[in-house]
């Protein structure tokens, strides 16, 4: 699926529509947060393409932990430490391996699940990222364990992401910023789910 190379290049990518998606994205954190979520993304994005080009000597673990550091250090409010800490928890899954194959893709999902509810303490259906995040994971191993191949099973998480989306315009934010608004949340959609799906995209279409 992916040699350290394509890892780069997805990472690049991301960074590059982040800062394309930087004003969206602040838009929709504006509605029901405090409309930095776009312009925190793009800083982090801009500080690890910086250190790409360190990259190229590093294997698939390591990339991975030094993109999370720096979304620590960089993107501030709450989705740097909780992206922050996906990545990084990433990287130590994938500590030492230079190539990655769909299997691994689902471990790292699990991974930065992981990471997300330690720092953010949310669970699934309230609002956050976490609706696009564990979707994708369900339906990416759904696909494999039917048989389908990488590309399908992608297909697969992006669609179940996207749909995560949409099911969080229909639920009350009880985490995070938006949770002030409380039921003035509903009908918005999250714009960390909308981020982690701007990612997902990407891993499907270069992996
Ligand atoms: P802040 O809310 O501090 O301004 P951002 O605007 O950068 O941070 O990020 C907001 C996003 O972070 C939300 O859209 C939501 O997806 C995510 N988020 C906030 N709190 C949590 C949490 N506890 N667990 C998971 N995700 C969260
Ligand atoms: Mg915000």
């Amino acid at each position: 699926m992916a040699d350290v190379k394509k890892v780069i290049e997805i990472i690049d990518k991301i960074a590059v529509d982040i800062e394309e998606q930087k004003h969206f994205l602040t838009e929709l954190d504006n509605v029901i947060g405090d409309g930095d979520h776009g312009i925190n993304m793009a800083r982090g994005f801009k500080a690890v393409q910086e250190v790409e080009p360190t990259f190229a000597d590093k294997d698939i673990g390591a990339i991975l932990r030094t993109v999370g550091m720096k979304l620590v250090s960089t993107v501030g409010g709450s989705a740097g430490p909780l992206y922050g800490t996906a990545f990084m928890q990433a990287g130590a899954f994938m500590k030492g391996k230079t190539e990655a194959d769909i299997h691994d893709f689902s471990g790292i999902l699990e991974k930065m699940i992981a990471g997300v509810q330690k720092r953010g303490k949310a669970v699934q259906g309230e609002k956050t990222m976490l609706d696009s995040m564990f979707p994708a994971k369900e339906a990416l191993d759904a696909a494999l364990a039917a048989g389908e191949d990488g590309k399908a099973a992608l297909a697969a998480a992006v669609k179940a992401a996207e749909e995560g989306i949409e099911y969080t315009k229909t639920i009350i934010a009880t985490k995070g910023r938006a949770s002030y608004l409380g039921e003035r949340s509903l009908g918005h959609q999250d714009p960390g789910a909308t981020s982690f799906t701007l990612m997902l995209k990407d891993v499907a279409d270069l992996a």
